[in-house]
């Protein structure tokens, strides 16, 4: 028996002296490995034809590791869309095997930071990663000529480098930045964008004292979708998604924040004490977002923009609260990386992973 043991040490000796002695060759060959899987990995590819939304950012202003800011992929066919574009989104949208290359565009709900702070890297993926000849699309209320206008100065120089660098073959000047498509709101809701059998319809928020902020519907194919946007519980959203199948809400919890904010209170945090007391009521409970998912009597309810941030999945259910009673169909508390598949064929909704 001892004999079998020292058998046994020793083959672990010899076996981490080889790994050690032969660490970079075996590195050399993980590294091989890894690199033929992602660079020929194309998720839009693999897509049957239907409506599908990916989660690439689930996340809020708040520091999470976890979770980049608020980002969104949805393909719709051949048409593929990423609806705000949160910090580390685009880091999200590459690992997740989509090309930014292939984007048709954009689609912002309104101009805080954190739902634009992303399109910098965005538009430089687009335009290096596939050699777009054209800027990328920018669609979003009046108001986001702004903001295109200074994401491309603040890329006009690095663009200057990289045609340098790499050559109008690679990099086409034509094609460098992003392109303002704004649109006026009319009413309460209203057909933005009409192409390849997929509809999207802009519908006004309630996000004050942020205005404009709307969220989208996407129809394809008798496949529908919802991306709220930024709002507390909203009537108009309630009306505009009124039918359809999967619901992309928001979500902040009042309990937990409030927390926070007695936290910060005790440590003589005023400031960032006041700023946990303001945001709860721009924002939509988990509760609220169950309720609007019953009204419009959607299938499934995902919640994203996770408000305070929740390192562990332990803390969903302190998340949720009571939210689970309030609407009929599964509440999945989004992640990054999450992906939903509304197949044309059929009426499921697939879920998988893809980070
Ligand atoms: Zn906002
Ligand atoms: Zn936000």
């Amino acid at each position: 028996m001892r004999k079998a043991a020292l058998v046994f040490i020793g083959l672990i000796a010899v076996l981490a002296i080889a790994v050690f002695a032969f660490q970079a060759k075996l590195g050399e060959m993980l590294f091989q490995r890894a690199v033929e899987q992602n660079t020929a990995r194309d998720s839009m590819a693999d897509l049957s034809d239907g409506l599908h939304v990916g989660l690439c950012g689930t996340g809020s202003p708040m520091p999470n590791p976890d979770r980049a800011g608020p980002c969104n992929i949805v393909v719709a066919g051949e048409l593929m869309f990423v609806v705000d574009i949160g910090e580390g989104g685009n880091r999200n949208i590459a690992q997740m095997g989509f090309n930014a290359a292939d984007l048709d565009g954009v689609f912002l709900t309104h101009f805080h930071s954190d739902h634009v702070d992303g399109l910098g890297p965005l538009q430089l993926f687009h335009w290096t990663r596939g050699a777009s000849t054209a800027p990328l699309p920018v669609y979003a209320p009046e108001g986001v000529e702004a903001v295109v206008d200074g994401f491309n100065a603040a890329y006009a120089t690095d663009d200057t480098y990289r045609v340098a660098h790499h050559g109008e073959t690679v990099v086409p000047s034509a094609g460098g930045g992003s392109e303002a498509r704004p649109f006026v709101m009319s009413g309460s809701s209203q057909v933005v964008f009409e192409a390849q059998g997929l509809t999207v319809t802009a519908f006004t928020v309630d996000h004050e004292p942020v205005a404009p902020a709307v969220g989208y519907r996407f129809d394809y194919r008798g496949r529908s979708l919802c991306i709220s946007g930024d709002t507390s519980k909203s009537a108009n959203l309630e009306r505009a998604c009124k039918g359809v199948e999967l619901l992309v809400h928001e979500a902040l919890q009042p309990a937990l924040v409030q927390e926070l904010e007695t936290a910060l209170k005790a440590q003589g945090n005023a400031n960032a004490a006041k700023i946990m007391f303001d945001i709860v009521d721009y924002h939509a409970s988990p509760a609220d977002a169950a309720e609007s998912a019953q009204e419009t009597g959607a299938d499934m309810l995902v919640l994203t923009h996770l408000v305070p941030p929740l390192p562990s999945a332990f803390l969903y259910p302190a998340f949720l609260g009571d939210a689970e009673n309030r609407c009929a169909g599964p509440i999945v508390v989004g992640e990054d990386g999450m992906f939903f598949s509304m197949p044309a064929k059929n009426d499921s909704i697939e879920r998988s992973e893809l980070l």
